[in-house]
């Protein structure tokens, strides 16, 4: 072979290994590269499982970490021993929202209780100073707002339902942490009650005064599918007769005239505003408390001795009702749409 040949020769091996190798090891590397993107894929997918499981651990072990500032504690009068205890505020919410609704309500209704306790906590806070000396708010359902103690709320709980019970409230607090509704900026008066009977109703049919913009007549479907929507209650002529002069001593009946009890008047929330009972006329709030009706949302039936007050709803009906809330949640509505239900024209803001 002459130089020229051998050169040739070498030349076009060279070249087909320049040529052919790469393309083997492209293929390879092809290979290679594409069962490696799978195997990423998979990691991924197992990396997302992983991240679905890190996130509901995240969830249920979620702490309220954000910066309250000027109510980061608060000052709680526990009214039976006159003691004052000094309490961060999303934990005195975890004893107020377990105590105020039933832990197997929604997800969404229990954040929306939340939201509105954590609310109505500020709002007393801010309204009513002094009214319990040093302390911020108390414990009594009927001054400020409903709380128990954990201790006392897993004594009442069946043993197997506790843990879950206790995380689905702290979950409902810690995952709305600093959330409160406001109306033009400031927190709103967040009454709440049990079920409104369909109709919500304003302050001013309850308590008198001039009332608040946001809070309206408001109606919601769904109550009716809870026990404290219907209730009866039963009294004997005297029964009635000794309750009503108990407040009214001037109180007389003749239950022989055929109208000596009617309803005169109703309120825009369907309730009773005035009622004639023999020489009073009363209102219908006042004959609930008298009687102890459920609502002041009823009709009365008199059959000879007995006089039946058929009651709808639970509570004087103003604000969020919590069954309703509940009902909002099952249909699908998040926390914010129920709030902005039953509070007109308000925002949910950080506090
Ligand atoms: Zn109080």
């Amino acid at each position: 072979m002459s130089i020229t040949k051998k050169f040739v020769t070498y030349l076009i091996l060279f070249i087909i290994i320049c040529f052919a190798i790469p393309i083997l090891f492209t293929k390879k590397f092809e290979e290679i590269e594409v069962s490696s993107n799978l195997e990423n894929q998979n990691n991924n997918q197992e990396n997302e499982g992983n991240k679905q499981e890190n996130k509901q651990v995240e969830v249920s072990e979620i702490e309220s970490t954000y910066n309250y500032k000027e109510y980061a504690t608060i000052k709680l009068l526990h009214v039976k021993t006159n003691q004052v205890e000094e309490i961060k505020l999303d934990d005195y919410l975890y004893g107020v929202v377990s105590s105020e609704m039933p832990a197997n309500f929604e997800e969404e209704a229990l954040k929306a209780q939340a939201v509105v306790a954590r609310t109505y906590t500020i709002y007393k806070i801010q309204n009513n100073l002094g009214k319990h000396g040093e302390a911020s708010i108390c414990d009594d359902s009927t001054c400020c707002q409903a709380w128990i103690s954990k201790e006392d709320r897993f004594a009442r709980w069946q043993e197997e339902t506790r843990e879950a019970n206790w995380n689905k409230i702290t979950k409902s607090v810690n995952l709305t942490q600093g959330k409160i509704i406001t109306y033009e900026g400031k927190p709103i008066n967040a009454f709440f009650h049990s079920n409104s009977g369909g109709k919500t109703e304003t302050t001013a049919n309850v308590w008198g005064g001039t009332g608040y913009p946001y809070l309206q007549s408001i109606e919601t479907a769904g109550e009716d599918a809870y026990t404290q929507y219907n209730s009866e209650a039963k009294f004997t002529r005297n029964d009635l007769i000794n309750k009503i002069k108990g407040k009214h001593a001037d109180f007389q009946i003749n239950f022989d005239e055929p109208e000596c009890i009617k309803i005169l008047e109703y309120t825009e929330g369907n309730r009773v505003k005035t009622v004639k009972i023999g020489n009073l006329q009363l209102s219908g709030v006042e004959v609930r408390t008298i009687l102890g009706l459920r609502s002041a949302n009823f009709d009365i039936t008199i059959n000879g001795d007995e006089i039946t007050f058929t009651v709808k709803g639970y509570g004087h009906g103003v604000g969020m009702s919590q069954t309703g809330a509940d009902s909002m949640a099952k249909s699908g509505s998040n926390y914010e749409e129920i709030i902005k239900h039953f509070y007109s024209g308000v925002e949910i803001e950080y506090l």
